[in-house]
């Protein structure tokens, strides 16, 4: 029998490059510099370089750089964050540790990522800000949201987490914009185990967000101190930061393979099983995730289980948000948002990584067809 197929593979990620990034790690071991050392500073340099960004905030995960923007951008009580109800938890759970109220939007049918036209819909007085995801990496249309966003002075908060290495229109996600929040999960296109960062337009609000992420420190001279605001403890360690570095050189090569192994999946699939696919998209997305949606009647869990018992991995990103117990208790029901609802209900996240091989993505689709017939 073939060897397994799972979703993503970790270890076959970072395979490649393990060398290099054990002796970069013992390096930084050997220096007894753990954090907010030299590391943490050239991942942040070499990131915004990377993207052509003003400034980069490197921090401990991507929901902690959610939440810095949203305290740089005075988000508290009484304020509403628009966003949508197809993503990952953390998009709104950062809007509640902020202690405002998430403002779910349904997504457009096609792309999978928030509705536009209702995210503008629910722009009231009260909202501070909007947080767009880019789900699977396909950016949210940058030009139509900043429009909107100018149009109504709200501040957008991207939840980008998915999309490091994706473009619009020729530009990197992250090298324009206001607030672009990253993450390097284990799971995500480059990883330092956990880690994130937030791109900033100016540096007056990274030095802001500097403050927020280490206890609200403010330093001043040699021995000068003070703490101004409530900061937290959102720093990302310096072996985490080398692991960055160690992959920042070689992640356009890994996205082009994915690109490759993704045209295969759309040469290949059979159109006939009416299955949802991704809008095919090679100038903007960064191919974070290949998801189909399983057309009606066809029980998921069912179908995951067949390609597991083939060797299949598959993943679920994700359920419709406002359906999780959590929000049906501030008031959110089913029926309000039916597109995020029938593709979290129905969305299948297929395997595909950069070391993933062709014949693999063959194994997949063959699968399906066997497991859909
Ligand atoms: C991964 C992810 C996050 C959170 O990132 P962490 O680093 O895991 O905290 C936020 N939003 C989306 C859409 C994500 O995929």
């Amino acid at each position: 029998m073939s060897p397994p197929v799972p979703f993503v593979d970790l270890k076959a990620r970072v395979a490649r490059l393990r060398g290099e990034l054990d002796a970069a790690v013992a390096r930084v071991l050997d220096s007894g510099w753990f954090i907010l050392g030299p590391e943490g500073e050239a991942f942040e340099r070499e990131l915004a370089a990377a993207l052509g960004a003003p400034d980069a905030v490197a921090v401990a995960n991507g929901t902690d750089a959610l939440h810095l923007a949203l305290r740089a951008r005075g988000v508290g009580a009484g304020d509403e964050v628009v966003t949508s109800s197809l993503s990952a938890a953390f998009s709104a759970l950062a809007v509640l540790h902020a202690g405002a109220r998430p403002v779910f939007v349904d997504v457009d049918p096609h792309t999978r990522n928030i509705d536009l036209t209702a995210l503008e819909k629910n722009i009231n007085s009260k909202t501070k800000a909007v947080i767009p995801v880019d789900l699977a990496g396909l950016p949210v249309d940058r030009d139509r949201l900043y429009a909107i966003a100018k149009k109504h002075g709200v501040r957008v908060i991207e939840d980008a987490a998915q999309s490091f290495g994706a473009s619009w229109r020729g530009r990197a996600i992250g090298s324009f914009g206001d607030f672009v929040s990253f993450s390097f999960h284990a799971n995500k296109n480059l990883t330092t185990t956990e880690g994130g960062a937030l791109v900033l337009p100016d540096e007056a609000l990274a030095a802001r967000c500097e403050q927020w992420r280490l206890q609200g420190v403010i330093r001043s001279g040699e021995d000068g101190m003070d703490v101004e605001v409530p900061g937290g403890k959102f720093n990302m360690t310096d072996v985490a930061a080398r692991i960055g570095l160690g992959q920042l050189p070689h992640l356009s090569r890994f996205t082009e393979r994915r690109k490759t192994l993704v045209k295969r999946y759309f040469g290949l699939w059979d159109r006939s099983l009416g299955c949802g696919l991704p809008p095919e998209d090679f100038a903007n997305s960064n191919w974070h995730m290949f998801q189909i949606v399983l057309p009606q009647g066809v029980e998921r869990a069912g179908f995951m289980s067949r390609l597991r018992a083939a060797g299949i991995g598959t993943g679920v990103h994700y359920p419709a948000m406002h359906l999780f117990k959590l929000y049906r208790g501030m008031g959110w029901r089913p029926g309000q948002f039916p597109h995020a609802e029938r593709i979290g209900a129905a969305i299948v996240t297929l395997p595909l990584f950069p070391s993933m091989r062709d014949e693999d993505v063959d194994r997949v689709c063959d699968a399906s067809r066997k497991a859909l017939a």
